[in-house]
């Protein structure tokens, strides 16, 4: 590998479409994204529940379910993850890239140490280690997302949640990937411990040079840790930038929404929503004529209704909304 060009991009995914089959007809959750993280970059996805955050997420390893298809490109440290060889995507799950699934803590075995669960990735990729090896492995594992070597020795059910998605983390890195994928890894933890686990991720990704794409439906929790950030709405990006522009600058009216610049409406649903915005994200199934946003977009005219907006090139960065450039 050379040290330029794509060779440091770790994951590069073009247009891509993942489309569910449903006995309600076709469900296109992700319709067209383009994605790229480096070595060294931290790069965030916004967006509210059912945007296709996760639905993108599972492409990266080509672990979308069997009825989904998917079209447009996902590469992997320069190999297209969708077509490639079974064996070839064996190999790169774990030791290329992992993944930190979403409500991942709740899937550790209660019955195991989670020493033993963190050595196992490792066992299948490097069958030759011995015990001790595995153990040494474990340990240092261990140190590296702040935990005491000997928590091994522990059960799930005696750890905190946020110790739980250290060891998740740790599982994670186990088996010393190039790409880490953590879709929403702080969501189920309070605000301290949310921090706690952010920071943590910023300092492995210097300190190990590896790429992470995290996942939040939560923009705020995106802003601190990213280099960039990009925005999905009904399956498309709707606005990307660097964290700062996205989050002090939003331009489309969804991310001005999720950064809270929006005053509160007064009704009591959109109190539990991002930004005081009513409603929910559309169907992906019966999706509004136009702009997907338009519906509930505080700044909605008529023309927005006739189609859906391009990415385009505003205050030069790209933006999905026809009236973004306006005053
Ligand atoms: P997010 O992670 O942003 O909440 P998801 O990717 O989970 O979004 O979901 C995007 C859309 O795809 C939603 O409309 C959801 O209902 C639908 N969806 C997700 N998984 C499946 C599936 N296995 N089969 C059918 N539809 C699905
Ligand atoms: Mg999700």
């Amino acid at each position: 590998m050379t040290e330029t060009g794509a060779a440091t991009e770790l994951l590069a995914m073009r247009d891509v479409r993942v489309t569910y089959q449903t006995s309600e007809g076709p469900l296109p959750a992700v319709r067209g994204v383009d994605l790229v993280v480096r070595r060294g970059e931290v790069v965030g996805v916004a967006g509210e529940s059912g945007c296709g955050k996760s639905t993108l997420v599972s492409t990266v390893l080509r672990l979308q379910p069997k009825d989904a298809e998917v079209e447009g490109a996902v590469e992997v440290l320069g190999d297209d993850v969708q077509t490639m060889k079974w064996g070839d995507l064996r190999a790169l799950r774990w030791a290329g890239a992992s993944i930190v699934f979403q409500g991942a803590l709740h899937s550790l075995n209660p019955v195991q140490r989670v020493g033993r669960q963190i050595a196992e990735p490792i066992g299948v990729h490097e069958p030759g280690l011995s015990t001790d090896a595995v153990d040494r492995r474990v340990s240092e594992l261990l140190e590296q997302v702040g935990l005491s070597a000997s928590r091994a020795r522990s059960y799930p059910h005696q750890l905190s949640g946020g110790q739980k998605q250290r060891v998740m983390i740790a599982m994670a890195l186990a088996c010393r990937p190039q790409l880490i994928v953590a879709d929403e890894p702080t969501t189920a933890l309070d605000v301290m411990v949310q921090a706690q686990i952010l920071d943590l991720l910023r300092a492995l990704v210097r300190d190990l040079d590896v790429g992470l794409m995290i996942i939040s439906h939560d923009l705020s929790v995106l802003a601190d840790i990213c280099d960039r950030v990009l925005v999905m709405y009904a399956g498309r990006v709707v606005e990307s930038g660097t964290a700062a522009e996205v989050f002090a600058d939003p331009k489309h009216p969804y991310t001005a929404a999720l950064s809270g610049a929006f005053p509160r409406i007064g009704d009591q649903a959109a109190r539990y929503s991002p930004g005081g915005l009513a409603g929910d994200p559309p169907d992906p199934r019966s999706l509004p004529d136009g702009c997907s946003f338009a519906p509930r977009c505080p700044r909605v005219v008529e023309r927005c209704t006739s189609a859906e907006p391009p990415l385009a090139d505003v205050g030069g960065r790209p933006v999905a909304c026809i009236r973004a450039g306006e005053p």
